[in-house]
């Protein structure tokens, strides 16, 4: 049996799916952030199911984000459950502090050549500071290569990188059941974001080569899962999705009609990303101009990608024009 266990979180995308699975070891994939309210939760959705946190055996962990991993270290401290994760994922996990640190280098960075006015950006680098608070280390006992089965008494599930909206998605194939168990690659009710952060290697891309492609990297990953023969994905957030490939080809429409959107915004004058996001969204919250911003990037990618637009720098800031 998988359990699927709703914890709550502070962010704006709401509750966090964890997945139960009642099998042997007894296992927790995705954890919820690090808090005292979502682990009193937890403990309660255990206990409703007949576990306590001192019965896990296993910790399986789908992404790097906060909302997924962030109890791991006091799940495993607690429980003594062996930490598993993609093996791109596991060097994030083992030192999260100084990950996020260097992902928001990158971000700052980012914002800054693409038109993010800097009073906007120190704001947007405290915040992300003390978000961190959520997060947490931990150790990781295995690491999983992409590909890689990982055993149960009764079932297999095949771990496969699938980056994108993170460079560590992770999803976890029962293929004689035809479940998907997805973290955030696929979600029903809304498009998950590429939010654009350092590759780890593999499908992420070289770590270290330049700015990552997350959107062209978030598409690939959704073509492979495509053509997977499933019949239920379990979500990282809202309800399972049934018809993935329907759901997919939706995402794929959607991408290219905000494609040709802002194809046509910079046919009309060059502009930077920053004035991208803006003429899409207005004046969005300081704590999602990171998100659009990459949001935008991941579509400015594609654009370049088909030679329809590219590059200029003015003054250290990059503008987009029509090629
Ligand atoms: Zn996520």
């Amino acid at each position: 049996m998988i359990h699927c266990l709703s914890i709550p979180t502070p962010f704006a995308v709401g509750r966090v799916n964890c997945y139960l699975i009642d099998d042997e070891p007894l296992t927790l994939v995705d954890t919820g952030p690090n808090s005292g309210k979502a682990l009193d939760e937890l403990d309660i959705a255990l206990r409703d199911h007949g576990h306590r946190i001192d019965h896990l055996e296993r910790i399986v962990i789908t992404h790097q984000h906060l909302d997924h991993m962030g109890l791991a270290g006091i799940l495993a401290r607690r429980s003594n459950a062996e930490v598993v994760t993609l093996d791109l994922l596991a060097p994030v996990l083992e030192e999260f502090g100084a990950h996020a640190e260097r992902d928001d280098e990158l971000a700052e960075s980012l914002m800054l050549r693409h038109g993010i006015p800097r009073d906007v950006v120190i704001a947007l680098r405290s915040m992300s500071r003390a978000f961190r608070a959520w997060g947490g280390s931990a150790p990781v006992d295995r690491g999983l290569a992409d590909g890689e089965s990982l055993e149960f008494a009764g079932r297999t599930l095949q771990a496969l990188h699938r980056p994108g909206h993170s460079p560590s998605d992770t999803v976890f194939w029962d293929a004689e059941r035809s479940v998907l168990i997805g973290g955030d690659h696929l979600i029903g009710h809304i498009s998950s974001n590429p939010l654009i952060s350092r590759p780890l290697g593999g499908k992420s891309g070289e770590p270290g080569a330049g700015r990552p492609r997350a959107l062209m990297t978030y598409m690939d990953s959704l073509r492979a899962t495509r053509a997977m023969p499933i019949e239920i994905v379990l979500p990282g957030h809202g309800e399972p999705v049934t018809d993935h490939v329907k759901l997919i080809d939706e995402r794929f429409a959607l991408h290219e009609r905000r494609a040709a959107k802002i194809a046509g915004l910079i046919a009309e004058r060059p502009m930077s990303a920053y004035e991208i996001a803006q003429s899409l969204w207005g004046n969005v919250a300081v704590t999602q101009a990171y998100l659009t911003l990459s949001e935008v990037l991941g579509h400015v990618d594609l654009l370049v990608d088909r030679g329809e637009i590219r590059e200029a720098e003015v003054g250290g800031v990059i503008r987009y024009e029509a090629a």
